[in-house]
């Protein structure tokens, strides 16, 4: 299974939650588990400027091209802006296209970056400076090769930029299932949002995704699937707060995979948050991620 990944995508932020070195590592231990080799990672290439303009706005993308954020504009988004930041979610949003392309011609793909959902078409937030997902799947639209897609965001936080953009356009259905009481404050409403109780347990959160995800995928004949698999729904997540187990999260991507391949639907996966105490448990989680992918692709095309 070919892996799109950069490194470039290791950006200097300082000390900070987001442990930007998790994209390196999670690819040094599936290459080191022999998940995939060195042959299988695809580096993709920026998007262009006519890609991220059928998201963002002309104004926003001329402040982030001139660094003239304002400074509120700045403290919104919660990590340090910078030209390499910017450069770095540009080629983000160009590896989650590329992603949503090998989707469609092999399935199952999986990019070792993105799911930056807190961004909106006119303002970054939360970590979020580029919407890599709500750019991939616009591309993919405006190419024809997608008539209808879906976001599955099941990081621990409401995915409100993604939603804010597909709030009027029917050809992307975003469905976001997180923990209620947490950060965005305000959550614009998506299609289908499932706000979970706090410390809810995997058992719970399974059988609750699971009845929504099976009528989401029943009813409206998609093409394409973007699987926002956060890791951040762990029980020790230092920004989350649902209840899940590491074998859970591992669940819920068999659970996810398994639900769009039964239905032939390509499916492109992007890791999103994870912010676990020990940053090994993200790792791992989101190494398992790949490694359910992984086992779908070989069940797909055996
Ligand atoms: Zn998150």
């Amino acid at each position: 299974m070919n892996v799109v990944w950069s490194p470039d995508y290791e950006v200097d932020i300082g000390a900070h939650v987001f442990p930007v070195r998790k994209y390196r590592l999670v690819k040094e231990r599936l290459v080191a588990d022999g998940v995939i080799s060195e042959a299988d990672l695809v580096r993709p290439g920026p998007a262009s400027e006519e890609d991220l303009l059928r998201v963002h706005t002309p104004d926003y993308l001329r402040k982030i091209r001139e660094d003239d954020l304002t400074d509120s504009e700045r403290l919104a988004l919660e990590v340090p802006f910078s030209a390499e930041l910017r450069d770095a979610m540009i080629l983000c949003c160009g590896g989650t296209t590329e992603c949503g392309r090998r989707a469609l011609a092999d399935g199952v793909s999986v990019h070792l970056g993105g799911g930056f959902h807190h961004a909106f078409a006119d303002h970054g937030e939360g970590f979020c400076l580029l919407n890599d997902v709500a750019v991939a799947a616009r591309a993919l639209l405006a190419e024809d090769v997608v008539e209808h897609a879906a976001v599955v965001d099941l990081d621990v936080h409401h995915g409100n930029g993604t939603a804010a953009i597909f709030a009027d356009d029917p050809a992307v259905f975003t469905f976001s299932m997180h923990q209620e009481n947490n950060y965005p404050a305000v959550k614009p409403s998506g299609d289908l949002d499932v706000g979970l109780p706090d410390r809810i347990s995997d058992d719970d959160y399974l059988s609750i995704l699971d009845r929504h995800l099976s009528h989401v995928l029943r009813d409206h004949g998609f093409d394409l699937v973007f699987y926002l698999a956060g890791a951040d729904p762990y029980r020790e997540d230092q920004l989350g707060g649902l209840g899940l187990t590491r074998d859970g999260l591992r669940e819920r991507d068999r659970l996810v995979l398994g639900a769009c391949r039964r239905r032939a639907i390509p499916v492109a996966v992007v890791p999103a948050g994870g912010y676990a105490l020990e940053t090994n448990d993200t790792i791992e989680i989101h190494c398992n991620t790949v490694r359910e992918a992984s086992a779908c692709a070989s069940r797909a095309t055996s």
